[in-house]
């Protein structure tokens, strides 16, 4: 088992930060490295050493150069790469060229990474592993035809969804025949030129579903853990914006089951490193898994709060290749992880509400924080005088509350939005402030059309 010196992460912003905390804490030497773009970005001057990448690339080029990543690792000792989430996190390239390198990729195999960026692949393990999925096509759609056929029999409405689809993309839904010819063509143009494959498929559309999501911990020696479920019903264009750990509305004995499958799922596949499954929740309680997300996710952070496991400092000891069972990783086993309280998340975005959400940019002015008991804040490039660009997500800081009761932690959450003040760039604080305070937020009535059909949220 060989320890890290020294850990290069492969990413910006907030979540480059916490990594570098983790990797200190653990007494591991930290890498950032920024684009040209990032020259000014908070999270460059946060890690012991610090290098620019992709000289003369885009804003965005810069951070998936894989050759340029691994030549600088290299030339600077990095024994690790710590690729975040987004950029190359999801790119079964990448790992497999760390590994030809000798470096370690802290996250999963590149085949495991391959078989979960596919939806459809996906879809297929989770059947093997016997996990309820939502009735779809086994296979990409070839022609309209097998589009009709799939509306004729399980009825409409149903949703298009690109095979490498993430973050919301590449999703379309379709509630008549009529639409279906259009919509399926939108969907493979918009897939290949988004996710550079043409590939859609097809799923019924589950009408008021809840987005319910289990972490996963697992070494490379086949222990795997889960660490209970984050309810990230709260979205807006099918993109998280609130995330709750543990759920409100979930039995214990439906929690039970979800967890389960979700073990079921990791354990066949063979999964190493952190990772999630996502199912969706009907009123009827039926649950289906819709996909895995190999690689840390924005909301890993209410999971720690409500847990007390630092999941990034797993993640960094399972790729040094210690044992679940060793003290040192932090994870109790299974029968003593416990959650202890309720934690809610905020995504905390420099997009305007009143602009339908558009990002805003530039100079800001006044940056000040909320804070307090029960309250943790991961910041990316938020600061007097930091420069918000047009290149990259919008994610300024995330906003976690804990308190012993979910009604507490969401009164928690209102107060230190309040105590905010940023000037110069809009947030999308207002909008929070009023979703947090929302009675059917707060009494748990929520699934994942709450923020469409709540105008008032917008006000
Ligand atoms: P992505 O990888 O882009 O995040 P997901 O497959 O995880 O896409 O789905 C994101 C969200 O889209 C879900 O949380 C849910 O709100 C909605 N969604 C996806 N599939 C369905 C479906 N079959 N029925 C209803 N809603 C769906």
């Amino acid at each position: 088992m060989g320890g890290f010196n020294k850990v290069l992460v492969a990413n910006r912003g907030e979540i480059a930060i916490r990594i570098f905390r983790a990797c200190t804490e653990l007494g591991i030497r930290t890498v950032a490295v920024y684009s040209e773009q990032d020259n000014t970005a908070l999270h460059r001057f946060k890690a012991d050493e610090a290098y620019l990448i992709g000289e003369g690339k885009g804003p965005i080029e810069a951070y998936l150069d894989i050759e340029g990543i691994i030549e600088l690792a290299k030339r600077h000792d990095v024994d690790a790469i710590h690729p975040g989430y987004g950029f190359l996190s999801e790119n079964a390239e990448m790992a497999r060229r760390c590994q030809e390198e000798d470096i370690v990729f802290i996250g999963p195999s590149a085949e495991h990474i391959q078989t979960f960026g596919d939806k459809v692949d996906a879809r297929a393990m989770a059947i093997k592993a016997g996990i309820p999925v939502i009735p779809g096509t086994p296979e990409p759609i070839q022609s309209l035809q097998e589009a009709i056929l799939f509306g004729k029999e399980h009825g409409y409405p149903i949703i298009i969804k690109a095979a490498s689809g993430g973050g919301g993309r590449g999703m379309r839904i379709v509630r008549s025949q009529e639409e279906l010819e259009e919509a399926l063509n939108r969907a493979r143009s918009e897939a290949k030129s988004a996710f550079g494959n043409p590939e859609v498929y097809i799923e019924k559309f589950l009408e008021n579903p809840k987005h319910i999501e289990v972490q996963i911990l697992a070494d490379n020696q086949g222990e795997v853990v889960h660490l209970f479920e984050r309810d990230c019903s709260i979205q807006r264009r099918h993109q998280k914006v609130v995330e709750v750990a543990p759920s409100v509305s979930l039995s214990d004995e439906l929690r039970h089951r979800i967890c389960e499958s979700a073990l079921q799922l990791m354990k066949t596949s063979g999964y190493v490193n952190a990772g999630t499954v996502e199912f969706l929740v009907t009123p009827d309680n039926q649950f289906y898994f819709i996909e895995v997300n190999p690689r840390v996710q924005v909301e890993h952070t209410i999971t720690e709060m409500i847990t007390g496991i630092d999941i990034v400092q797993a993640q960094i000891r399972i790729a040094e290749g210690y044992s679940l069972s060793d003290p040192e990783v932090g994870v109790p086993p299974q029968e003593e992880i416990v959650t202890n309280g309720y934690a809610i998340q905020c995504r905390v975005t420099t997009e305007d509400p009143a602009q339908n959400f558009f990002p805003d940019t530039g100079r800001m002015l006044a940056y000040r924080s909320g804070g307090g008991f029960g309250i943790r804040l991961d910041v990316g490039n938020a600061y007097r005088g930091a420069y918000i660009t047009p290149h990259y997500d919008s994610l300024l800081v995330k906003v976690s509350s804990w308190a012993v009761n979910f009604g507490q932690a969401a009164q928690k959450m209102l107060r230190t939005l309040r105590e905010f003040r940023i000037r110069g760039v809009k947030t999308n604080i207002p909008f929070l402030e009023n979703v947090v305070q929302h009675p059917d937020f707060l009494s748990g009535k929520y699934d994942t059309s709450f923020i469409d059909h709540r105008p008032s949220l917008f006000e």
